[in-house]
């Protein structure tokens, strides 16, 4: 045995499983139809593994929507709001993922959170003190067994329970030790169950073991797989870990009778150290991962060959890093890619051939692949630009520096703009109707010509200016019509970035991403943003806020490159943008959102790393890109999700004078924080959900209103959804706009 991933993409190469799942939810296709394509998807991914030539085959990897809710179902964890409504097993499945609406009824969907350091997001789950953890019988085993009837080298995986109960919401008394039991006689069925079909291995993902791990939780970990592991078992156990090295626990991972460790040698920065010190038992298989699954460059064999060879190890399997999830699937789609660049990149498929290279080269000493690979690498050519290396090498403190102080410039804006008690505004886009799309689509395919292209999106601008107007809205905004992503539009307008036509990653659900990928030094090529702000101002008296993507979240939402420093990269960003904010204020636009949407997604995992190796350039490359407006102008900033509980300080430090962020999904604890902190900058908690096409009402969202003013003095205090609306409807964004400006009208009335 000799290579493995850890999981793999399931979306499918052409979105098929996307396409299926909302055509299933608007009830255009009926369940077994959207079986037939999952299960179609899943024997592709199958046979892919197979015909790479990989010694083990993934299976229970799929999903629906995400894994960590597939877990929770199998062990039960369902809250008991969504299992009342009576619905067969999917339906509820999705009704916890997105929420459920009918004449009867009304559930809001369970939070969701990113999944690690990743823009991938899971379903967080929630235990209760009556919560019932035992084995439900879910799709999980029929797909297994699907897999061992084509072939015979399976291996299961699961996300395992240490990381479920970690991750997990407690809303009783009980917490996690109280759930040891229980979960240990679901994992005894579990177990049984799988001993009646074929597998070689079952991997059980632990990726919570790369946190920092206190005293408590190693013991919690302890409890628990002394005891799963003592359960017998036909199969072997892979204790699988990614995005990070297990240095708190690894002693013990060890000695503990797992068949198998997986380890992450990318992420994983002490992984190799660790083994070096405490050995490796030789009775164990060291899954390695070696194959980087996050990024789409190719791996460098060579360096790759030495690390493996350097290893005291006597059981080796050729591994990824992490799942292939968070990374496209074939390069071979990307019939446009400068073949300059396309040489160089690795997606799902070719990392699968990377696999076999490495097992040809690590194993049976093949050194022809090896050479090829080395020639590859000697011809490496970043496009760069010495001009904005001389630029970077020119700043100073000042350059990172806004003046005067935000306490200042507060009262200066409020005189300025004279808004009313709880500004209300959006968090920027409006849905992306089809016919937004398809005029997209026809411009891109050459069947309409620019004129007519942004004929149309001025035509909707001035319908939502309109309707913004007519809603009663503070500060407008000019509804993002022109953007496909919000990474995507920029990246298209900056030097150095490339594009692919088909790459796409599962964000959450049914939604992905297509990550542009940065290649060359970057700078900014022309106006981006200008005409239409300046356009959607020329319609209005009210202010209209300009609208552009930050640094942190360009970079973190690209495939970064590797060749320079992740800091450098996102500082040539910040001078693009920060050139893009002076252009628009120039051009009268006096409120300008710097979306920092993903800042809190890379934050490193241990908190030792947060400053050192993250906020320290990501926090200065945010306040470079304003530092030079005038006072009157006002910068917001926009976060989704509010995650961000322990860097309050951080984000407070870069000095927007308004941030958005994400409240109403996860609750509103969030805002104790920003008052024990003394948190400056004014604040937009989202007051309702758009992940979800749910309508709240204004007695609803009156409420929430209310629990913020309670805690927030309401002079520093904006009232806003909590993220951009493109993926929702028109009419159910109306509907629930409408009950939002009721609701803060109420409440005004009221102060
Ligand atoms: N301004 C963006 C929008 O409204 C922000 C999106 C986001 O935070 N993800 O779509
Ligand atoms: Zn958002």
């Amino acid at each position: 045995m000799s290579t493995s991933i850890i999981g793999f993409p399931r979306i499918g190469e052409n979105r098929e499983l996307k396409r299926a799942t909302e055509k299933y939810w608007k009830k255009e296709i009926d369940q077994d139809e959207l079986l037939k394509i999952s299960d179609e998807l899943k024997e592709k991914n199958w046979q892919i593994q197979a015909d790479a030539n990989l010694s083990l085959i993934s299976a229970g990897d799929f999903s629906f929507f995400d894994n960590v809710l597939d877990a929770t179902t199998l062990l039960n964890i369902t809250p008991k709001r969504y299992s009342d409504l009576g619905l067969n097993q999917l339906d509820e499945y999705f009704a916890q993922a997105r929420g459920y609406q009918d004449d009867n009824h009304s559930v809001k969907a369970l939070p969701m959170k990113k999944w690690y350091n990743t823009n991938y997001h899971y379903i967080v789950p929630e235990i209760d003190d009556d919560t019932e953890i035992k084995l439900v019988e879910t799709r999980f085993f029929d797909d297994v067994k699907k897999a061992t009837a084509k072939h015979s080298n399976v291996k299961a995986s699961l996300i395992g329970p240490f990381t479920i109960i970690k991750l997990s919401r407690y809303v009783g008394n009980k917490s996690a030790q109280d759930f040891i039991e229980p979960i240990v006689e679901a994992y005894k069925d579990i177990f049984s169950r799988l001993n009646e079909i074929d597998i070689k291995w079952l991997q059980i993902d632990e990726p919570s073991l790369v946190f920092d791990l206190t005293a408590e939780d190693k013991k919690l970990f302890d409890d628990l797989y002394t005891r799963i592991l003592a359960i017998p078992h036909d199969f072997k156990i892979n204790l699988q870990t990614y995005f990070g090295d297990v240095r708190d626990i690894y002693e013990d991972l060890n000695k503990l009778p797992f068949d198998g460790l997986g380890l992450d040698f990318l992420e994983g920065k002490q992984t190799l150290d660790l083994i070096k010190k405490y050995g490796f038992d030789d009775n164990k298989v060291l899954f390695a991962g070696v194959v980087n699954g996050k990024n789409i460059w190719r791996n460098e064999y060579k360096k790759t060959i030495e690390l493996l060879k350097s290893l005291p190890v006597k059981n080796i399997v050729i591994s990824t890093s992490c799942s292939l999830l968070h990374v496209p699937y074939t390069v071979e789609n990307e019939t446009e890619l400068n073949p300059e660049l396309k040489q160089h990149l690795a997606f799902a498929y070719q990392k699968l051939d990377e696999l076999h290279d490495l097992d040809e080269s690590f194993f049976n000493g093949n050194t022809e692949l090896l050479d090829a690979n080395e020639a590859l690498f000697k011809n490496v050519n970043h496009p760069k630009d010495p001009a904005v290396t001389k630029r970077i090498a020119s700043l100073t403190d000042a350059d990172y520096t806004r003046l005067p102080k935000r306490a200042e410039r507060e009262t200066i804006q409020k005189d300025e703009f004279h808004l009313p008690d709880l500004p209300t505004t959006t968090i920027g886009s409006f849905p992306q109707t089809k016919d937004v799309r398809k005029n997209r689509s026809l411009y891109k395919h050459h069947e309409i010509d620019k004129n007519q292209y942004d004929q149309f999106n001025k035509d909707k601008i001035k319908r939502i200016i309109e309707w913004q107007e007519e809603a009663g809205f503070d500060v407008l905004v000019h509804g993002e019509y022109e953007r496909n992503d919000m990474v995507e539009y920029f990246g298209e307008n900056l030097e150095g970035f490339a594009f692919t036509k088909k790459a796409w990653v599962q964000s959450y659900g049914t939604r992905a991403v297509k990550p542009p990928i940065i290649w060359g030094d970057v700078s900014r090529r022309n106006p981006i943003t200008v005409a239409a702000s300046t356009y959607a101002q020329s319609l209005t008296d009210k202010p209209v806020k300009g609208m552009l993507t930050g640094p942190v979240t360009i970079f973190n939402w690209s495939f970064p490159r590797e060749d320079i420093p992740a800091k450098e990269s996102v500082t040539q960003i910040a001078l693009a943008i920060q050139d893009e904010v002076l252009d628009l204020e120039k051009h009268g636009i006096k409120i300008i959102q710097i979306d920092e949407a993903a800042l809190r997604e890379k934050l490193p995992l241990r908190k030792s790393d947060w400053y050192k190796e993250y906020l320290d350039w990501a926090i200065p490359a945010f306040k470079l890109v304003h530092s030079k407006v005038q006072p009157t102008t006002q910068i917001h900033t926009h976060m989704c999700y509010s995650e961000f509980n322990d860097i309050i300080k951080a984000i407070d430090n870069m000095d927007a004078d308004v941030i958005s962020f994400e409240a109403s999904r996860s609750d509103l604890s969030i805002i104790d924080k920003l008052k024990a902190n003394n948190f400056e900058t004014e604040v937009g908690p989202g007051v309702y959900d758009i992940h979800s096409p749910r309508v709240p009402s204004q007695s609803e969202i009156y409420n929430v209103i209310s629990d913020i003013l309670a805690k927030l003095h309401e002079s520093k205090v904006w009232i806003n959804p909590d993220c951009g609306l493109k993926t929702r409807g028109e009419s159910e964004s109306f509907a629930s706009l409408k009950n939002f400006i009721a609701a803060v009208q109420q409440k005004r009335g009221e102060l």
